[in-house]
């Protein structure tokens, strides 16, 4: 007999309540053996489940504090926000290797999964070529490629962590989360079209292929890491939009989480 050995894995959404309040929240009647003011959580599955609560999505239920502690583990804080704790753990995983880009001041980093996959890329400069100093180079180059996972949305980080192990063609993530200068920056020079950018937010990633040791702009090869992009997100049950897939301005290394299923509130400028 094959006796394989399996995990459960099921993305919820949990408030701590306690066993007292979750009766009241559903407008039940307390029942008898269930009268104390245990721990716990109210659940609820993001999967799809048919919902039985007019406020929420999914169907919800209420779990004991050990039972849910055993089983689950925070993906994203409070705020909807990758926790650092989630961060660093990914961070503590990979390796980096420093370059000096030939004849210029520019000092890159790519970091790598012990698998040897490529996650991020950053690059550092500085201007008079007499101050170049490998150091202060790399490690500017180093904050620049790790920063590049930070701040982006805990749907979106799951998506290319998966897809990095089912692409055809090795990428690296060159921009996730972006401020707002440089995105001025960006609509002023004409590389981007919009100040509503889903960068702003961290709903957005750029990917570029990565061939040979070094980023490949390739068209075709962006139809492959959609390919796996895609395929990822679908198996994540996330929706993902390509900017490749848009009628104007053809967007190959951009992916993000669509406005209709993330929409957030537009902040309005006074004056
Ligand atoms: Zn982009």
């Amino acid at each position: 007999m094959n006796k394989t050995i399996y995990q459960f894995h099921k993305k919820v959404m949990a408030t701590p309540m306690n066993w007292v309040e979750y009766n009241e929240y559903r407008d039940w009647e307390l029942p008898y053996d269930g009268y104390n003011t245990k721990e716990g959580y109210l659940v609820e599955y993001l999967d799809g489940s048919k919902p039985n609560h007019p406020d929420h999505k999914g169907r919800i239920v209420w779990l004991p504090k050990e039972e849910f502690d055993a089983g689950y583990t925070a993906i994203t804080d409070g705020n909807n926000k990758v926790p650092p704790s989630r961060i660093e753990d990914l961070l503590s995983k990979l390796e980096y290797k420093f370059a000096r880009v030939d004849g210029t001041t520019v000092t890159a980093c790519w970091s790598f999964l012990p698998n040897g996959f490529s996650v991020g890329y950053g690059e550092s400069a500085c201007v008079d070529a007499a101050n170049y100093d490998q150091e202060l180079g790399e490690k500017y180059a180093l904050e620049r490629c790790n920063r590049n996972l930070l701040g982006v949305h805990p749907d979106l980080v799951p998506i290319v962590e998966h897809a990095i192990h089912i692409t055809r063609v090795d990428f690296t993530v060159i921009e996730g989360m972006r401020s707002i200068e440089r995105q001025q920056k960006l609509v002023r020079s004409g590389a981007s079209s919009t100040m509503n950018s889903r960068h702003l937010t961290g709903h957005a990633v750029d990917l570029a292929a990565w061939v040979d040791g070094r980023i490949d702009w390739s068209w075709p090869l962006y139809y492959q890491i959609a390919d796996a992009m895609k395929c990822a997100a679908k198996k994540l049950n996330t929706p993902i939009e390509w900017g490749g897939d848009w009628k104007q301005f053809k967007d190959g290394p951009h992916f993000q989480l669509p406005w209709v299923s993330y929409p957030i509130e537009t902040i309005r400028e006074c004056g």
